[in-house]
């Protein structure tokens, strides 16, 4: 009987796991989980909604969803495995999903659902799952694959009939399995389990790293000017800037926080400022508070908005366009009093104004930690992994899948789907994959 062991019982650990029991229904199929439980992030995901995947994530445009040294890796794995084969993954098991645009979700609108699906599946299955068993070492001795773990014990003391729960205890077993599947994840969120320890298991087998830093977080800004209007929402579009050269952009709601920016556009620009501060350099985010509206139109909405009364202040005439907390740091940016008539502000100062909405410049400290963290960029390196069956090029019968791997997608459901395939694929292979001798 094969034993294929699962490090790591997240999104990519229990899909492998129910692909390779689904493949090979003689295997002897096993998860070790450091948490008390599986799957415990898949639980926060899409602020408890899990957006599962996304219709975009077939590999057909894979530079603009995802990130990683080796981004052609990423679109053959998906096109062996994208949105398509993870609904049919999920329809499988009994899951109704819906979309808001592109984004899937399940149809109860609860991550729970998606998780108590899977956690039947592997039951059905026969799949063993080990929480609280946590691998600390994975040894080859040419014949089987000896995962060292430290494994928690509750224990039980007897007195006469009686029995009570003593203190649980930490043992050291050892667990042996002819295929194994790394699927730890990264660093970020760690406390859902993914503390970075796959990499170093990785890296005993030879592998190498990419920098791992966090992404799909928010952003720490260096005399914020915006400090005072925490917790203001507006629309805008951010520019990444490396030493003064755009690098990513998006648009959509951004929401300003006591310490920075945050909100999905930070979020999805966050990766590039990261790797930017990583490697020592200057790093900036261009803050456009009126996308809609090109420097002329700009202008002219000021000047209209200006001549429909002489009578009122700058601050006033700003009120109309911006949310309230947002109008005095504009206007101190731009170097304008809140109480300045109208009728004495020329025209220039008023293009002053509009060229601070149109081009705010942050200068980013620092991005938020890895606990804040929704995933990480870098990881180990793709170019010594076959797309084919996430096999690693180093090691015959190591498996590597999921967050744990260079690669990272933007929000939207790009990230689950890539633990989901790669999950997928590597389960499959395992389970076909010849027993090593
Ligand atoms: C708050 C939040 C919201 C998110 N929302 C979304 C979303 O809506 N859509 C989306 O696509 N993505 C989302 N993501 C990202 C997504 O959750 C991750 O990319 C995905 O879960 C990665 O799956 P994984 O299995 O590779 O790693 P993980 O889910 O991190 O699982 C790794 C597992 O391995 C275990 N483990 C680690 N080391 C060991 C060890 N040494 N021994 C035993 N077990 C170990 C961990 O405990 C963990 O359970 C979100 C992330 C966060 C934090």
């Amino acid at each position: 009987m094969t034993r294929i062991g699962i490090i790591g019982g997240g999104a990519a650990g229990i899909a492998a796991a129910i692909t390779a029991a689904r493949n090979d229904r003689e295997a002897y199929v096993f998860i070790l989980e450091q948490k008390e439980k599986a799957g415990k992030k898949l639980l926060a995901t899409g602020n408890g909604r899990c957006n599962l995947t996304n219709r975009q994530a077939d590999g057909s445009d894979v530079e603009s969803c995802y990130h990683g040294g080796n981004i052609r890796f990423a679109g053959e794995v998906l096109k062996q495995f994208g949105y398509a084969d993870t609904r049919s993954f999920f329809a499988s098991m009994g899951l109704v999903m819906k979309e808001r645009g592109d984004y899937v979700y399940p149809r109860s609108d609860q991550a729970s659902t998606v998780l108590d699906l899977l956690d039947l599946e592997l039951k059905r299955l026969g799949v063993e799952v080990f929480c609280q068993a946590r691998v600390q070492s994975v040894l080859w001795d040419r014949s089987d694959f000896c995962l060292e773990a430290k494994v928690c014990k509750q224990g039980c003391e007897k007195k006469g009939r009686q029995s009570r729960q003593i203190e649980s205890r930490e043992l050291s077993q050892i667990f042996k399995a002819d295929r194994i599947i790394l699927a730890c994840g990264g660093k970020a969120a760690p406390a859902f389990g993914s503390d970075g320890s796959g990499y170093e298991i990785a890296k005993s087998f030879g592998h190498r790293m990419t920098p791992v830093v966090p992404a799909l977080v928010q952003l720490k800004v260096k005399e914020h000017p915006f400090a005072k209007a925490s917790g203001v929402r507006t629309d805008a579009k951010v520019t990444a800037l490396i030493d003064g050269v755009p690098v990513a952009e998006d648009t959509g709601e951004v929401q300003i926080t006591a310490y920075g920016i945050s909100g999905i556009p930070v979020f999805q620009i966050s990766r590039h400022i990261a790797l930017g501060l990583y490697r020592k350099k200057r790093a900036e985010v261009l803050l456009d508070l009126l996308p809609e509206y090109t420097a002329e139109e700009a202008d002219e909405l000021l000047i209209r908005m200006a001549g429909r009364h002489t009578g009122i202040t700058m601050g006033e005439c700003l009120a109309g366009i911006f949310n309230q907390k947002l109008v005095p740091c504009i206007l101190t940016l731009a170097g304008v009093r809140m109480q300045a008539r109208i009728s004495e502000t020329d025209r220039r100062r008023i293009q002053g104004i509009v060229r601070q909405c149109k081009s705010v410049c942050l200068r980013i400290q620092d991005t938020n930690g890895f606990e804040n963290a929704q995933v990480c960029a870098g990881g180990v390196r793709t170019d010594e992994i076959d797309p084919r069956t996430m096999e690693s090029k180093r090691v015959k019968g190591l498996y590597l899948a999921g967050e744990l791997l260079d690669v990272d997608g933007i929000c939207g459901g790009y990230n689950l789907q890539w633990a989901w395939a790669t999950g997928s694929i590597a389960g499959r292979a395992a389970a076909k994959g010849r027993k090593v001798s």
